[in-house]
């Protein structure tokens, strides 16, 4: 069984979808049925989610195509395993598959053609509804599998053999069995920088390690109020190409994308008397030639984790596919979160003079998450350095974002459910 790697490279996949594309224009019409491709054509697994909380958890496995799945139950440990017929793992599927809710770890791979999922779970659980479906509007297909929390007395055992199968379907829902999970939206929240790549420095004040504790408060700020869960992309001190960040956001189906950094204009005759918060959102044509550079030198930070890391976005007809792929909607919530943030930041922590700005910012290039990027004051500012490592002064920044992203979620739920319906669809 050769279980799938981490490795993810989205250059590479966006062209790999090019010639998809193009094998399709050649060998068939781009709207018939996935599953006409006949039985013996391997499916594939995209992407894998996984939301819910410790009582209520629910697997989500995007695939290319409909397939037959089957799902076995072990004990000592309990573990559930879900296999798909004919199957295999693009490279970056299994990102989203976190220890999340009643997920404790898990693996995947293929074992004689087909895939396999392995969930170790934190108890006994019940798998309450299990199914395939297409998702309206998109091509390929969705598995769910919901699991609940149950006592190990109600912990019923299914080996893995053909017939004993718990729950064996191609189409059709079974009966739900239950209320679906209360799935909370999820925030990713990205500490610039990390590991070799410490940012801006001032004196043995690094960025990377404001940035890092400004995103850890608030995530508790956040998720405090029970209503958001939030993703960090990093946790720790640790490299992190920009490539690897977009990723976790729509693996995770974030319906927000917030990265933090602090700004240095070290060197700079105006170092001493430029400070405050900045916003910036995507724009290919920079705003200013300060966030145009500003923008160079943040992208810039792939050098310190690796070529084979970068997102190859120079290639000419990449970098329009991605301008294409900046669709209107997350443009217009990403410029929507930027204004709830500013009047927080302004009462909390205080603006830049110019603190709505726009660039080509490699990790704000995601098609299906509104993301901005908040440069949260000036590390070559002695008072804005001073305030970068306060832990008052954190903690305020941190309950500006939480604010914000609480603002943004009660006024445009209708929004948020449609960037999070397409994000889930694939
Ligand atoms: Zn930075």
């Amino acid at each position: 069984m050769g279980f799938c790697g981490r490795a993810y490279d989205a250059g590479r996949r966006i062209r790999l979808a090019l010639v998809l594309a193009c094998a399709l224009a050649v060998f068939g019409s781009p709207g018939q049925p996935a599953s006409a491709a006949g039985p013996e054509a391997t499916a594939s697994v995209t992407g894998i989610g996984v939301q819910g909380d410790a009582r209520r958890t629910r697997v989500s496995v995007h695939l290319d195509r409909a397939v037959r799945f089957a799902i076995y139950t072990l004990a000592d440990p309990f573990r559930i395993v879900v296999d798909l017929d004919a199957a295999r793992f693009e490279d970056g599927a299994r990102a989203g598959l976190v220890a999340r809710g009643l997920i404790e770890a898990s693996r995947c791979g293929t074992a004689g053609g087909n895939g396999r999922i392995v969930l170790a779970t934190r108890g006994p659980v019940a798998v309450d509804a299990a199914h395939v479906f297409r998702v309206p509007g998109e091509k390929g297909a969705r598995l769910d599998v919901d699991l609940i929390e149950t006592s190990a007395s109600g912990y019923k055992v299914v080996a893995p053999a053909g017939s004993a199968a718990l729950l064996d379907g191609t189409g059709a829902p079974p009966a739900r069995t239950g209320a679906a999970p209360k799935v909370r939206p999820v925030v990713v929240i990205d500490p610039g920088h990390g590991g070799a790549d410490p940012g801006a420095l001032n004196g043995d004040v690094a960025e990377k390690t404001v940035v890092l504790a400004v995103a850890r408060l608030a995530k508790a700020e956040i998720e405090a109020a029970g209503e958001i869960e939030v993703v960090l992309t990093r946790a720790e001190d640790e490299s992190l190409s920009l490539a690897r960040r977009v990723e976790m956001s729509r693996a995770s189906q974030a319906r927000l994308f917030v990265s933090i950094h602090a700004d240095s204009l070290a060197g700079s005759p105006f170092a001493q008397s430029v400070r405050g918060a900045t916003i910036y959102t995507l724009s290919e044509k920079a705003s200013s030639e300060e966030a145009r550079l500003l923008a160079e030198k943040e992208n810039a930070a792939d050098t310190l984790v690796g070529r084979e890391a970068r997102v190859d976005d120079d290639d000419p007809q990449i970098r329009g596919i991605l301008a294409d792929l900046v669709r209107r909607e997350t443009a217009r919530a990403s410029l929507d979160l930027r204004n709830r943030l500013l009047p927080h930041l302004r009462a909390s922590i205080g603006l830049s003079k110019d603190p709505a700005r726009a660039a080509g910012f490699r990790v704000l290039r995601q098609a299906e998450v509104p993301a901005v990027l908040v440069e949260l004051g000036y590390m070559s500012n002695r008072q804005d350095a001073q305030m970068l490592v306060s832990p008052d002064w954190q903690r305020k920044i941190a309950a500006a974002i939480a604010a914000a992203v609480a603002d943004y979620f009660k006024a445009q739920p209708g929004a948020a459910a449609s960037v999070h319906r397409r994000a889930s669809s694939r």
